[in-house]
């Protein structure tokens, strides 16, 4: 049996969320006040993830980054793949906020969007 203390993000009273983790997968939550908590908690043990923000380089415009995020939340092992091959991005001004900029990064089948209209 594996113990684990997480706090829960699903509102700003941050409660602590012990997670018991039994040898045949069983999982036991407790310290959540809601059921958000415990559902954040399973969700964290069995397939973490994350909405990835980062930015890209940008040609044309005065400002040389552009700020960008995962559409949704990508799993947390692909994180580093999607950020390498965010490195290798440069888009072209005008970008509009929403503006799909790469689909499917790292093979995740979740797309990068622009998070700010950068006009040339
Ligand atoms: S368990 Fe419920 S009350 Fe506690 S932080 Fe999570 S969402 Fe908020």
């Amino acid at each position: 049996m594996e113990k684990r203390e997480l706090t829960c993000i699903g509102c700003p009273m941050g409660c602590t969320l012990e997670v018991r983790i039994e040898e045949d997968g069983g999982i036991e939550v407790a310290g959540n006040t809601c059921g958000r908590g415990d559902s954040y908690a399973r969700k964290e043990i069995l397939s973490p993830a994350r909405i990835v923000t980062t930015t890209v380089r940008i040609d044309g415009a005065a400002e040389k980054v552009l700020s960008v995020k995962t559409q949704k939340e990508i799993p947390k092992d692909k994180i580093f793949a999607c950020s390498a091959a965010l490195k290798k991005v440069q888009v072209k001004a005008p970008v509009y906020a929403g503006d799909v900029l790469v689909e499917n990064i790292a093979d995740t089948g979740v797309d990068i969007i622009a998070t700010k209209t950068v006009l040339e």
